[in-house]
């Protein structure tokens, strides 16, 4: 199924569930975030023309990125910000450097953050930026390069109140130092233009934690909802860069047991519980997790079939798919990761008792703070780390809860309850604006 079938004729009105079966391929990202919307879109009853409308990303620029290497010779990078719908708020979304991330995958995660900020009730629009490059093979300078260029070239679709980049896959907080000093240079001192940022740059405290936190904060009241007991309760995670630790962590001091971590690499897994310093200090030393005395090794495909009550997919999209989904021992999943489960994975998950916590719910923590970091930044007065904690969590209890509500209330999976709410709050507002003459 080529993802034109949903842009051109996306009015089929049979749901996409039916339209597919098992047999069929999995979808891809972008086609499985036409699928989500679809179905939501349906249970509003959206007119054709909304729909359409919502279908089409506002704008969609690709730059060419020549970066002079360190041996001399010139090299030619893609790069792209795909800027999703700015109904409710400037446009707002991460930059991810890897080397999957073409204008497909960049499309889809800008319309997922159109809904994540609306669900959070941030008052962001949504957009994705992207290099197709890998990072771990630029040196420091080289990537310092890359990222000037990339955001020259981007530079005049960006703004403090125009669309915010932040930091996503392959990127971090000295990506986006980079990026605001190039931005400083045609536009003047504009903290407010990433996020994310270093703290001595007027990054906010919590930032690097939230969207980890999120994960488990939102895991931890459903734990309370299906009378799991958070104490003791066994815990796997996926991924060990900016989210999974976090989310980790955060478990691990509402007394659950961390049992298993990976990164790209393998899993480390102990059943008694691993020590997540040991293990932050086993992969400080080693640059990897596989090996650590003490504990087994599984491979990240065993590691999601452990026997748990939380399991935090937090590193990359599509682990959890046709093929898998049924092995499942997780009473929960929180989405930390952005599309971790595919759209066939997830249709079997809803045939099981695993609740699923969808990732425009799970995972936003991270934009939420990065609201914070902007507000702070147009202000110029810092906030302290308890308040952004607790303002963060305020507004995760509140997502988790109306996604449950509405869930409850409509006979919905909390995925669908979810997509409906966020789209019904951005189509609310183009109506107000009612910019189309
Ligand atoms: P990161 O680059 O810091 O870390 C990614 C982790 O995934 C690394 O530990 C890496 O080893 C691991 N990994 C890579 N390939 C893997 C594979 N094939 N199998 C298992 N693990 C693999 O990225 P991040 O910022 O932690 O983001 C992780 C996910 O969370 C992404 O989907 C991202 O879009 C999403 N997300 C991140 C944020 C944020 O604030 N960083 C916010 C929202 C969503």
């Amino acid at each position: 199924m080529g993802t034109t079938f949903f842009v051109l004729t996306g009015c089929d009105r049979t749901g996409p569930e039916e339209r597919l079966t098992m047999e069929s391929p999995e979808l891809s990202m972008l086609e499985s975030s036409f699928a989500y919307f679809e179905r939501a879109a349906e249970h509003l009853k959206l007119s054709d023309s909304m729909r359409e409308q919502l279908l089409h990303p506002q704008r969609e620029l690709t730059v060419a990125v020549p970066v002079r290497m360190d041996d001399d010779k010139i090299k030619v990078f893609t790069g792209y910000r795909v800027q999703h719908n700015a109904a409710r708020g400037p446009y707002k979304g991460g930059t991810r450097y890897h080397p999957d991330a073409d204008i497909d995958h960049v499309r889809a995660l800008a319309m997922m953050m159109t809904w994540k900020t609306a669900l959070a009730g941030v008052p962001f629009g949504g957009a994705k930026g992207g290099v197709k490059v890998d990072p771990k093979r630029l040196s420091q300078s080289e990537l310092n390069r890359l990222t000037r260029r990339y955001t020259n070239g981007i530079n005049h679709i960006i703004g403090p109140n125009v669309d915010i980049p932040a930091p996503d896959m392959g990127t971090g907080p000295q990506t986006m130092a980079w990026m605001m000093d190039e931005y400083a240079q045609t536009h003047g001192q504009t903290p407010g233009i990433v996020t994310g940022k270093p703290i001595d740059l007027g990054g906010s405290y919590g930032r690097d934690a939230a969207t980890g936190r999120g994960a488990a904060i939102v895991a931890l009241e459903a734990c309370r909802d299906l009378g799991i007991d958070p104490e003791g309760a066994r815990v796997v995670v996926q991924g060990c860069g900016e989210v999974g630790p976090w989310a980790a962590r955060v478990m691990a001091e509402a007394g659950s047991k961390v049992i298993a971590i990976s990164d790209s690499g393998g899993a480390v897994h102990r059943g008694s519980g691993l020590d997540l310093d040991e293990v932050a200090d086993f992969k400080k030393r080693t640059g990897a997790l596989s090996g650590m005395p003490g504990a087994d090794s599984l491979t990240n495909e065993e590691m999601l079939e452990l026997e748990c009550e939380v399991l935090i997919p937090g590193a990359i999209e599509g682990v959890i798919t046709k093929a898998n989904a049924d092995r499942l021992r997780a009473r929960i999943v929180s989405e930390g990761a952005n599309h971790p489960t595919t759209f066939g994975g997830d249709q079997i998950l809803q045939g099981t008792a695993t609740v699923v916590l969808p990732d425009i719910m799970a995972n936003a923590g991270g934009v939420t703070v990065s609201y914070f970091e902007w507000a702070q930044s147009m202000e110029g007065y810092r906030w302290d780390l308890d308040r952004v904690n607790s303002e963060l969590r305020k507004t995760m209890v509140l997502a988790y809860q109306t996604v449950c509500e509405t869930a409850r209330n409509a006979g919905l999976t909390y995925r669908q309850a979810a997509f409906t709410i966020a789209v019904e709050r951005v189509v609310n507002a183009m109506e107000l604006r009612d910019s189309v003459v």
